[in-house]
C-alpha cells in the first residue's frame, strides 16, 4: 500500500487568478503522479526529497525557484527532511543561492550535526558540490518592489508511505516574504515537518502560528498515542483556532490513512494512491 500527498501552500481567490489556480492544480497532479511512480521503487525518504525537489523547481510555488524575497531584498530558504523509521531530522535554515535546499538537507542526513543555518549551511552546500544558483524570478522582485505581501504562503511539502511501511516527510519554503533578516520559519523545525513510524506530517501557513501550536509534532504524537489521524488533525486545528492561527497540513499514517486540513481556505494540495487523484479545488 503506497501513499503520497503533496502541498504547495495556499491559494487566495482574491490575490491570484483562475489561470494560476489551474496551473497549480495541473502542476500538483503531474508532480504527484511522477512522485508516486518513483515511490514504487524507492523509499519514503527518497521519494519525499524527489517530490519536494520537483516542487522547488516549479516557480509557481514559494520554495526553491520562485521563493519570496526578504525585507533586505535577499532570498533565504529553509527546508527539512524527516525519516519516520530512524527518527532522523535534517534541515537548512535561511540558506542562500542554492537551487534545491531539500537536497542539501538530504546530504546532511549523514552528519552528526543535522540542522545548519545561514552562512554555515551555504558553506556546507558548496563543499558538497552544490553550485551557486539564484532562485529569484522577476514576479517576486516585482512584488517586492511594490511592497505587496500577497501570495506569500506557498511552502511546499510531501509525506509518503512506502512499500515497506516506512514513512517520511519533507518541507521547503522561501518564507513569508518581507521578513526581518534572521527570522526563522517553521519549515525546518519539528513544528512544520515531523514523522515517526506511526505518522508523517508537513505544514504550510504562518510559521509563527505553526511553531506556537507545534502542529506537525502534535498530530504525529496523537496518532502515536492511538488517536485516529482524522481526530488528531481536528484536535490540533481546534487548538490552532484558539490563537487564531493560520496553517494547513497534510499527513499519512502507517495504515495508509491520509488526511489534510487547513484553518483558512484553501490549501493547495494533491493526494494520489495509484488510482485516485484528489486535488484542491
Ligand atoms: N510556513 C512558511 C513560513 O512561515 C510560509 C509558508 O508556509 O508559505 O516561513
Amino acid at each position: 500500500m503506497l501513499r503520497l500527498l503533496i502541498h504547495g501552500g495556499f491559494f487566495s481567490e482574491s490575490d491570484q487568478t483562475h489561470e494560476v489556480k489551474v496551473a497549480k492544480q495541473n502542476s500538483l497532479k503531474e508532480i504527484a503522479k511522477k512522485s508516486f511512480e518513483f515511490l514504487k521503487s524507492h523509499s519514503a525518504e527518497e521519494t519525499v526529497v524527489f517530490a519536494v525537489s520537483l516542487l522547488e523547481d516549479d516557480p509557481l510555488f514559494n520554495a526553491g525557484i520562485g521563493s519570496q524575497i526578504q525585507s533586505d531584498g535577499k532570498i533565504r530558504m529553509s527546508a527539512s527532511l524527516m525519516n519516520g523509521e530512524n527518527q532522523k531530522f535534517s534541515g537548512v535554515i535561511n540558506i542562500e543561492n542554492v537551487k534545491n535546499p531539500i537536497e542539501v538537507a538530504k546530504v546532511l542526513m549523514k552528519e552528526d550535526d543535522r540542522v545548519l543555518g545561514g552562512d554555515g549551511a551555504k558553506v556546507y552546500a558548496t563543499e558538497n558540490g552544490f553550485q551557486d544558483f539564484s532562485t529569484e524570478i522577476p514576479q517576486r522582485r516585482k512584488e517586492y518592489e511594490e511592497k505587496l505581501k500577497n501570495g506569500g504562503k506557498g511552502t511546499v511539502g510531501c509525506v509518503a508511505l512506502d512499500k515497506d511501511g516506512k514513512l517520511a516527510a519533507a518541507t521547503s519554503t522561501g518564507g513569508k516574504g518581507f521578513e526581518i533578516v534572521g527570522r526563522i520559519s517553521d519549515s525546518a523545525t519539528v513544528a512544520g515537518n515531523y514523522a515517526n513510524s506511526f505518522c508523517a506530517v508537513s505544514c504550510t501557513g504562518v510559521g509563527e502560528d505553526i511553531v506556537s501550536n507545534a502542529t506537525a509534532t502534535k498530530i504525529v504524537t496523537r496518532v502515536t498515542d492511538g488517536m485516529s489521524i482524522e481526530n488528531s488533525f481536528e484536535k490540533t486545528f481546534s487548538e490552532l483556532k484558539e490563537i487564531d492561527g493560520f496553517a494547513g497540513a497534510i499527513g499519512v499514517d502507517r495504515n495508509g490513512n491520509v488526511f489534510h486540513q487547513d484553518s483558512h481556505p484553501k490549501m493547495v494540495f494533491a493526494s494520489f494512491d495509484g488510482e485516485r487523484m484528489e486535488v484542491f479545488e
